[in-house]
């Protein structure tokens, strides 16, 4: 049997909820499951407001529709990251700005940033790679001195703290995602954390389509009609009843993936040591969410050589990201703020480890045994 890079799994009411959600026959957005999910996700995470979205793709478009991105604006965000980061500010007209990564952590270089800033700088994006967060107190410190605007693709990062606070909650506005490959899913979906409450107000409106729909439901006024610009950015009640009953079950998620984490962890320590793999690396101050296991090999080469010995072996073990500056749409439509070399280096050596619920100890020293032997 090979060992499977991801498995989606049950791990609550999800079938009690769905069949509640039939019987009360409303299954478009924003119903009871809809507000339960954000009212926990509130409390989760302390956080002022969060509005469900169909994904996280979807909730860093409203993100870059908040921040006020335009034509020519310019947004800092690391390479090494998902395209979704940068096509939300591409499709407002604005650009791009790929800044250095750490080589620790694989985030944003944040002594990275203040050189990329422009008179057209607009905003940061940064990513929490892994779970692991960015360094946010110099972020936020950044941001304040040059009045930017911080967004933080949080997609891989819920239930992960950053000097015992969550991540999502440092940005004025942070994104979750849902999506199966991720720790509480929903098939796809997503979330929009709004922490500047000045934004609430608007949030709202693009979420549903530019309408005042929801304060016409709320009474706050007399007609529903066209304020703004917006798009369908909610997700189906069905799948907010699904991504509930994982919620709840949360706690236990992470503390699983965190044991997985570990197991990985302990088991590649000699290898490290003989310098044949590095492991990854949290910082101080770093309680991440056990997203992603992964080691770099010692080059490009070798790794290319290893993903191949391993899926012969049945392991599905898997590279990440084409760094976004050196991809066909991040030349035509951002720019790298200078050379990038930790990024096109680290990414080329990254391999991801299987890593999901249904993942057993024995499976996890199948795939230990595989990289003790290709990594020869
Ligand atoms: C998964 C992911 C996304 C996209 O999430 P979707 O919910 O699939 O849209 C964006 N950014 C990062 C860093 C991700 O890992």
């Amino acid at each position: 049997m090979p060992i499977s890079f991801n498995q989606p799994t049950l791990i609550g009411l999800e079938f009690r909820y769905l069949a509640e959600t039939l019987e009360r026959a409303h299954l478009s957005g924003n119903g009871e499951f809809t507000k339960r999910c954000q009212h926990l996700l509130e409390q989760q995470l302390g956080a002022h407001r969060v509005l469900l979205t169909h994904s996280a793709t979807g909730a860093l478009e409203m993100a870059a529709i908040l921040a006020g991105i335009g034509p020519g604006d310019e947004v800092i965000m690391p390479s090494f990251t998902f395209c979704s980061t940068a096509n939300a500010i591409v499709l407002r007209g604005g650009v791009p700005v790929f800044a250095e990564i750490r080589p620790d952590t694989l985030n944003i270089d944040e002594t990275a940033i203040e050189t990329a800033i422009t008179p057209r700088t607009r905003a940061i994006c940064v990513v929490h790679y892994a779970g692991v967060g960015c360094q946010m107190d110099t972020v936020l410190e950044i941001a304040n001195r040059h009045g930017l605007v911080v967004i933080e693709d949080a997609a891989q990062a819920l239930h992960a703290d950053f000097k015992d606070r969550p991540l999502g909650t440092f940005g004025a506005l942070s994104a979750f995602s849902f999506h199966e490959t991720k720790n509480i899913i929903s098939g796809e979906g997503g979330a929009l954390v709004i922490n500047d409450l000045d934004l609430a107000e608007r949030a709202e409106i693009i979420w549903e389509k530019g309408t005042n729909r929801a304060q016409f439901q709320r009474g706050e006024v007399a007609r529903y009609t066209w304020v703004d610009i917006g798009s369908s950015f909610l997700p189906s009640e069905l799948t907010a009843a699904f991504l509930f009953a994982q919620l709840e079950a949360g706690a236990s998620v992470t503390r699983n993936r965190l044991d997985a984490w570990q197991r990985y962890h302990a088991a590649l320590r000699p290898l490290e040591i003989a310098d044949r793999l590095r492991r990854p690396v949290v910082p101080q101050g770093c309680a991440h969410n056990g997203h992603i296991y992964y080691v770099l090999a010692p080059d490009g080469a070798q790794r290319d050589a290893a993903l191949r010995a391993m899926a012969a072996r049945g392991v599905n073990a898997v590279m990440h990201y084409v760094p976004l500056h050196s991809s066909p749409a991040g030349l035509r439509y951002g720019r790298a703020a200078g050379p990038l070399p930790i990024t096109e280096d680290l990414a080329s050596r990254l391999i991801r480890l299987p890593l999901h619920a249904g993942l057993m100890p024995e499976h996890q020293e199948a795939v230990v045994a595989a990289l003790e032997h290709v990594l020869a």
